[in-house]
């Protein structure tokens, strides 16, 4: 969108556009017309907050992933570039044209809704232990018109399986995965505005893999792939962790930065 602007122009053209209420097509379209003065009013506000340190996507309320504009709320990481990557590595494991699914915390949705948008056969399971953020992954579901192959449940990976939710060929998860101690560290932007628990991995970061690990993965077939999202230095954990639950082809894939930030193997006999 607004290719070659300044990013201080552009988030000056969103925080107007967002005030206005328009979509970018209408506000393209009317960036002639006279704003009234509450239109005014609400844009100077949301420009003293973006000031004050808080992220563009909690005021717009909005944030373009893998190509799709999905809602997001303060009860909901921001998706990041960085996770796209996941949903690269899940995209090309070569499955059934009818794949199932299990994306667990889900948040906004973002993983398993550009999963399920760029595989037009796969059905998918989103789950996450946050009411509110189920709210939004399910509205998500529907402006961008997935929910006859997806659905949500409440569910939190450090509690065992769900029961009845059949067996899966993909498990896909970006858990919170910060250490405890690492959190007083992060850019205000982060720490001050984005939801802790959607951040914080336990002690050393790695709690929700090995909840995962231990209860989860005997919901995906043998054969399956599972694919995790990993913070900065974890990589060679977690691969250790994934080995003493008989995942093999465990693969490692960098983000845009050179970090490793996805962890993928396949569940063995
Ligand atoms: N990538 C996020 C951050 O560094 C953390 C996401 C997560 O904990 N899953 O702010």
């Amino acid at each position: 969108m607004f290719a070659g602007l300044d990013p201080a122009d552009l988030e000056a053209r969103e925080l107007v556009r967002a005030a206005a209420n328009k979509t970018r097509e209408e506000f393209i379209r009317d960036k002639y017309l006279f704003a009234p003065s509450d239109i005014r009013e609400k844009a100077y506000s949301l420009a003293e907050r973006r000031v004050s340190g808080e992220p563009l996507a909690y005021l717009i309320g909005e944030w373009d992933f893998y190509g799709l504009t999905l809602k997001v709320t303060k009860d909901v990481l921001i998706p990041r570039c960085d996770t796209e990557v996941l949903v690269d590595v899940a995209l090309k494991r070569n499955v059934s044209e009818s794949f199932r699914f299990l994306d667990l915390c889900t948040g906004c949705g973002c993983i398993g809704i550009a999963i399920a948008a760029n595989r037009g056969g796969c059905r998918g399971v989103l789950a996450d232990n946050s009411q509110k953020a189920i709210d939004v992954a399910r509205e998500n579901i529907k402006s961008h018109k997935l929910t006859d192959r997806l659905i949500c449940v409440l569910a939190d990976v450090r509690n065992k399986a769900v029961e009845n939710l059949g067996r899966f060929d993909l498990i896909v998860a970006n858990p919170p995965y910060i250490p405890a101690s690492d959190m007083e560290g992060l850019d205000s932007s982060v720490k001050d505005f984005e939801p802790a628990a959607a951040l914080c991995g336990g002690a050393d970061g790695l709690d929700y893999y090995r909840a995962i690990l231990d209860g989860w993965l005997c919901l995906l077939k043998t054969g399956g792939l599972i694919a995790f999202e990993c913070g900065i230095n974890q990589a060679d954990e977690i691969k250790k962790l994934m080995r003493g639950y008989g995942i093999r082809q465990i693969r490692q894939k960098k983000d845009t930065g050179g970090i490793p930030r996805v962890v993928s193997g396949i569940k063995g006999v």
